[in-house]
């Protein structure tokens, strides 16, 4: 079986992979790692993932988002409507280039409320939207709240740190393996907080999700790849 693996959500125009995306991106290939989808955190970056989908085609797809937190340290704010508007004619001009839209969601961290209570309210939003398509990455709420995104034909992604984590073991476990795809977040959310991650690390989350689902690593790559295909139909081109 071929080894096809999809990174559903990392950040490559980060500056932590300014030197080396060549490198990082070789090794994620030699991995098996056959598609990114390449989110952004703010309109700067739009460009620069639009140019790698270039420089990479067919492996490198761009998606473009607003992270729910703008800014940073005391100008740290929820994102406005205001944020987005001078940046809709990019979202226009990129329409057919782009294979999504994200990151985007509610972050309820700088008011102290707990991330179920985001989680939760994420979910229902998203349902009152009447949104069929979605993946939820880095998901942290409860079980039950997610399988009310389940529910909702929603999907959801885990990245390498995870498996430092017994509480997301429950609520893989939980999770039917046909809405769960596979990320990595690089250069964020690897097993270790120092040391900048990396799409190739991909097989962690494969591995880490077969071990708590006791079935094959076999399995979960090629049902996640699956999974993300359906999700994201540009990823076939
Ligand atoms: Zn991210």
């Amino acid at each position: 079986m071929a080894r096809e693996l999809i990174d559903c959500h990392c950040h490559l125009s980060a500056n932590e992979f300014t030197q080396d995306i060549d490198d990082v991106l070789l090794r994620a290939k030699k991995t098996g790692v056959k598609a990114l989808v390449a989110v952004t955190e703010g309109a700067s970056e739009f460009e620069k993932v639009i140019q790698l989908s270039k420089i990479y085609p067919g492996f490198v797809f761009p998606c473009f988002g607003i992270h729910p937190l703008q800014g940073s340290g005391k100008d740290l704010h929820s994102v406005k409507v205001q944020d987005l508007e001078p940046f809709l004619p990019l979202f226009q001009k990129h329409r057919d280039n782009i294979v999504a839209i994200g990151e985007i969601g509610l972050d309820f961290t700088p008011w102290n409320v707990h991330s179920r209570s985001a989680a939760k309210a994420t979910i229902a939003t998203m349902k009152e939207l009447g949104i069929g398509q979605a993946l939820l990455h880095n998901f942290a709420g409860k079980p039950s709240v997610a399988m009310e995104g389940v529910q909702a034909g929603f999907s959801f992604s885990f990245p390498p740190a995870v498996s430092k984590n017994e509480q997301r073991a429950k609520l893989i476990r939980q999770i039917p393996l046909e809405h769960i795809c596979l990320e990595t977040d690089s250069p964020a959310l690897g097993l270790d907080d120092h040391v900048r991650n990396e799409p190739g690390n991909i097989t962690i989350s494969c591995e880490y999700i077969a071990k708590v689902k006791r079935i094959s690593p076999g399995v979960v790559m090629e049902v996640t790849t699956q999974n993300a295909l359906r999700l994201f139909p540009r990823l076939k081109t």
